[in-house]
């Protein structure tokens, strides 16, 4: 694609930015509705990010039975409570979990439809209609505040992948950094990837365009700048602003060209072998990096000049050193995969994300991939 290509751009969620800009919650979620709900994960509940939001809205009830791996048995039970409280708006604090649990559940009250299974294994498409959500991110990470995507798993089936509609896009992001200084190393440097495996695969999609293209190079930029810093010293409060706000600039710059094979590989991670999502796209982004950059020629180029790196080279020796640094598996045996299962996840990987990957990737070249991971 070329600038002179067709293509739009678009972002229906509001964006606030800052640190404390949590304070202005109370004036924006009453600007959609009058009986909000808040929801967040089992953990994140007793944490003191959450008590921070619950501060500016006191006496609001809270639905706090999100799992690490949101289900779809978690989006019907939220879908549940929405509708026995008639709640008007949703407020979802969190990762990428809370979020998109919310934002499913968010759609799944104002359908007809039972469960969210219908629409993330049997083919039933999403409506239009929707709550009011606002997505109060309290990870450098998932980009899920301003996406049009939830990644929900459904552990009958065993199947794990994203949903996606305009009615999954939050009415309102409130991306206060401040929430982040008291992430450990480890979640600081796995959301961290995740964003910039966002940045680099929004930018390499087939579909890239030029806005999200800025969007891509800055947010990388800013994460091969800061994601170091933040992780070693949690409280910097410069790190954290810049990860935060290149989280959510990489949310906006896939959401529209979409994800491709790093993603593609790393549902059947996360459902086989339960690494986190993160962690999950950080295992195969350098090899993928490897595998693309050659016929990307001049973008390549041009992406590596836009974040400050001379190489490709450069670019994966960082991300292995931070995959170090947060203790993250780098071969198959830090994750416990038998190499037996090669064959197997070569073929589960061909998500219709690895259509967006620039270089073809055939199943023999996947599975060399993982020999090389191994
Ligand atoms: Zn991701």
């Amino acid at each position: 694609m070329s600038v002179a290509d067709l293509w739009t751009f678009k972002l229906p969620t509001a964006v606030t930015l800052g640190n404390g800009c949590v304070r202005q919650l109370p004036q924006i979620a009453v600007a959609h509705g009058a009986r909000p709900l808040l929801v967040t994960d089992r953990e994140l509940v007793r944490l003191p990010p959450f008590a921070c939001v619950q501060e500016m809205l006191p006496g609001v009830p809270v639905f706090s039975d999100v799992t690490p791996d949101p289900t779809v048995a978690s989006v019907d039970a939220l879908a549940a409570q929405l509708r026995a409280g008639r709640h008007d708006v949703v407020v979802a604090i969190g990762g990428g979990s809370a979020m998109d649990c919310a934002k499913a559940a968010a759609c799944l009250v104002a359908g007809n439809l039972p469960s969210i299974r219908a629409v993330h294994s049997e083919g039933v498409p999403l409506g239009s209609a929707h709550l009011p959500l606002i997505a109060v991110p309290t990870t450098a990470g998932t980009g899920s505040e301003v996406t049009p995507f939830a990644v929900l798993s459904d552990t009958e089936k065993q199947i794990k992948g994203p949903i996606a509609g305009d009615a999954l896009y939050p009415v309102h992001a409130v991306v206060d950094p401040e929430l982040t200084h008291s992430l450990p190393r480890k979640i600081t440097v796995v959301t961290g990837l995740d964003a910039l495996s966002h940045a680099i695969e929004g930018y390499w999609s087939r579909n890239h365009q030029p806005i999200c293209d800025l969007m891509a190079i800055e947010a990388a930029r800013l994460i091969c700048a800061n994601l170091k810093r933040a992780a070693q010293q949690p409280g910097d409060a410069e790190a954290r602003s810049a990860m935060s706000c290149a989280a959510t600039l990489a949310g906006a710059a896939f959401q529209l060209p979409k994800n491709a094979m790093v993603h593609a590989c790393s549902f059947p991670l996360s459902a086989r072998y339960h690494l986190a999502h993160g962690t999950a796209c950080a295992f195969t982004l350098e090899e993928a990096i490897r595998f693309n950059a050659p016929v990307m020629g001049e973008r390549m180029t041009s992406f590596l000049r836009g974040i400050g790196l001379a190489s490709a080279e450069e670019l994966t020796a960082l991300i292995h050193e931070l995959k170090q640094l947060g203790g993250l598996p780098c071969t198959l045996r830090d994750a416990g995969i038998p190499t037996a299962d090669i064959p197997s996840l070569a073929r589960e990987s061909f998500h219709p994300l690895m259509r967006n990957n620039p270089r073809t990737m055939t199943e023999a070249d996947l599975v060399t991939m993982f020999e090389r991971l191994a």
